[in-house]
Order: C-alpha cells, then sequence, then structure tokens
C-alpha cells in the first residue's frame, strides 16, 4: 500500500520565508499561484513576454515577472509550462538562476524521467501533482475541498524536500483531499497511462465509437450525442461519489444487467489488456517520449494539428455544441466555474 499524507501530516510553516516562483498561468499555474496566494504564501507568477495571461494574472491580484526574471527571485520554482517546452525554458531561463539550497517543482515528471531536465545537485528536486484538471484544483479549493495530489522526491539536497513539497501540496488544498508518496519514474508511467488508454485516449474513442454507430445505423445525432456522450458525466459522477455500486445502484436493473452482458463484448478483457500492455511498453522504454519529442522539435506538430482539426469538424463535437448552447444555462462551458 502506499504511504497517504492528509493535512495533519502537512506543516505550512516550512514554506515561510520562501519565495514562490510558478512558471505558467496556464490551467495548473492560475491555480497553483491563486491557491498559494489565498494560503498566505509569497507567490509570483513567471510568463514570457507578451503572454495572453500577463493581465489576467495581475487583474487577479498576482505579481508577474519575465520567467528569467521570477527564476531569479524565487527559491521553489514550480514548472507549470507545457511539458514539450520545457527543457528549451529550463536551459535558457531557469537554470542560470537556480542557487543552492533552491528547488525545482514539477505537477509531472515527464522531463525527469525521460532526462530531457537533469538539475544541479545541490537543490531540492520535487513533485507535487494534482491528479485532475488545473480548474478543478481551483474550483475545489475555493469551495473548501481539494483535489488528491501525489508527491515524490527526486533529490532531497536540503534534507527538507519532503516537508516542503507536502506544505506546498497543503498550500494548494491537496491535503484536504490526500496525497500519495511516488517517485518520479511510477507518477509519469502511470500519468501516460492512465490518460491515454483510459481517461482521455480511451474515453473519447469509445465515445466516439457509440455516437458514430448510432448515427450511421439512422438514429438521430442528437439521441447519440444524448446516449453516448452527455451522460458519460453524470454516470462518472455517481462512480466518483460511490464506487461502481453506487452507479449501479441509481441505474435500472435493465441497464447493469446490460452492462454486465455487453461492456465485455465491446472491450473483450483479455484483449484489451494485452493491448494497454502494449502502450504501457512503449511508455516503458520511451518510445512514446521519443514521438511527442520529435513531433514537437522536427515534425512541426502536422499529426497532432492534423487530428485536432479532425476532431473539431467530427459531428459529435458540432452537434455537442449547438445542444449545450441551447440549454437553459447556457450549458458548462465556464471552466473556471465546473463543479466536477
Ligand atoms: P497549459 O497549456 O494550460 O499552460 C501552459 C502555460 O505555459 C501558459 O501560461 C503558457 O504561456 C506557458 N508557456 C507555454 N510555452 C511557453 C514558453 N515557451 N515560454 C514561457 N511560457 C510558456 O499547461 P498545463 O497547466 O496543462 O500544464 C502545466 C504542467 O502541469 C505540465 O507539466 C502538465 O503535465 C502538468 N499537469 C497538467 C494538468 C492539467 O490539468 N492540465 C494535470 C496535472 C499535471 P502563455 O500564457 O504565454 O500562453
Ligand atoms: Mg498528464
Ligand atoms: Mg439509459
Amino acid at each position: 500500500m502506499a504511504k497517504m499524507y492528509y493535512e495533519k501530516d502537512c506543516d505550512l510553516n516550512y514554506l515561510n520565508g520562501k519565495k514562490i516562483a510558478v512558471i505558467g498561468y496556464g490551467s495548473q499555474g492560475h491555480a497553483h499561484a491563486l491557491n498559494l496566494k489565498d494560503s498566505g504564501c509569497e507567490v509570483c507568477v513567471g510568463l514570457r513576454e507578451g503572454s495572453k495571461n500577463w493581465a489576467q494574472a495581475e487583474a487577479a491580484g498576482l505579481t508577474v515577472k519575465t520567467v528569467a526574471e521570477a527564476a531569479k527571485w524565487g527559491d521553489i520554482v514550480m514548472m507549470l509550462i507545457n511539458d514539450e517546452v520545457q527543457a528549451d525554458v529550463y536551459k535558457k531561463d531557469i537554470a542560470p538562476y537556480l542557487e543552492e539550497g533552491n528547488a525545482l517543482a514539477f505537477a509531472h515528471g515527464f522531463n525527469i524521467r525521460y532526462k530531457q531536465i537533469v538539475p544541479p545537485t545541490g537543490v531540492d528536486v520535487f513533485m507535487a501533482a494534482p491528479k485532475g484538471p488545473g480548474h478543478t484544483v481551483r474550483s475545489t479549493y475555493v469551495s473548501g475541498k481539494g483535489v488528491p495530489c501525489l508527491v515524490a522526491v527526486e533529490q532531497n539536497a536540503t534534507g527538507r524536500a519532503y516537508e516542503i513539497a507536502l506544505a506546498y501540496i497543503a498550500g494548494i488544498g491537496g491535503a484536504r483531499a490526500g496525497i500519495m508518496e511516488t517517485t518520479f519514474h511510477d507518477e509519469t508511467e502511470t500519468d501516460l497511462f492512465g490518460e491515454q488508454t483510459v481517461l482521455c485516449g480511451g474515453v473519447v474513442d469509445l465515445m466516439q465509437c457509440g455516437f458514430e454507430t448510432l448515427v450511421e445505423a439512422g438514429y438521430a445525432p442528437e439521441n447519440a450525442y444524448f446516449e453516448c456522450i452527455h451522460e458519460m458525466k453524470l454516470i462518472i459522477d455517481l462512480i466518483n461519489k460511490g464506487g461502481v455500486a453506487a452507479m449501479n445502484y441509481s441505474i435500472s436493473d435493465t441497464a447493469e444487467f446490460g452492462e454486465y452482458v455487453s461492456g465485455p463484448r465491446v472491450l473483450p478483457h483479455e484483449e484489451t489488456k494485452a493491448r494497454m500492455r502494449a502502450v504501457l511498453a512503449d511508455i516503458q522504454d520511451g518510445t512514446f517520449a521519443g514521438r511527442w519529442i520529435a513531433e514537437n522539435k522536427s515534425r512541426g506538430r502536422t499529426f497532432f494539428n492534423s487530428k485536432r482539426d479532425q476532431l473539431a469538424k467530427h459531428p459529435m463535437e458540432q452537434v455537442g455544441e449547438e445542444l449545450r448552447r441551447n440549454m437553459i444555462w447556457g450549458g458548462d462551458k465556464d471552466l473556471d466555474t465546473a463543479s466536477n
């Protein structure tokens, strides 16, 4: 069993006198910076010049500096920019300003696990990785809850890296939900596996297949959207609250019977697991990481961008947009107030 930590195990005082530079103000960046500020920490945001988020961060009451200035100012530098640009930004604007005793922090282990960033030995290297989208990290914090987080320490130069990491996670609200101890190695591999096979890759493909099957059989696209896409969240919310049992309690016995009969027909258990093991092997041996780095460095994101364009044009996205726009409350499009 993994070691778990909660609020009683975290001491925010380990952040006393420490300046925290949050690099990036996207999904995770805005949530970390605002939550830490609201927890009484000394925070600044580091952004590139001309960033569209500069004014937004200032309007939220945060101090904003360039990435290099923020890295120079900070005792803890949290990397919340896209994984694929972190190595270049680190080399140019962060590494030159890291001093002995500083901490370099991450919300995902990709660049450490695949050695795109190799920090100097005198600094702490820790991970504070929320297991949820940044907008939920913010909305749950505001409502007195939190998103579960992973903690890991790659380098403990000061001997206090764990205490500082736990304090940081308490500052963003994660200790309210639970903190699991792991390693950069395990976090990176399980995170990539989860998002590729189940959460993003798996779910999107499953919904798309269901939508297309119904529409191709002559049913209304609106019907297919409600059935295979919109209802997904309602079902997942029940599982999230009380496990599969809570969902099975709420759905009809007919639906539960169909779950047992047809689930394994569309996802043959052993075959699906064999395919998942192949995906995991590509993650473990660096094949996936190499492909993602090459997609950015030498292929100009042509595959990535063409897939994104293709999906935007898919009827499930277009029908969904129309249906959500016409909901009496205008749909739940404001990510910052999403209740998930
Ligand atoms: P976003 O894409 O939402 O935000 C990226 C931020 O990085 C933006 O502020 C952007 O700047 C900035 N940025 C991008 N390129 C550069 C550059 N070349 N120089 C300076 N700044 C740059 O990122 P996420 O929040 O999704 O991801 C951040 C980290 O958190 C990643 O390591 C990711 O794996 C991890 N993570 C993300 C989760 C999520 O919920 N999205 C969940 C858990 C972990 P600008 O404002 O100028 O556009
Ligand atoms: Mg991820
Ligand atoms: Mg039903």
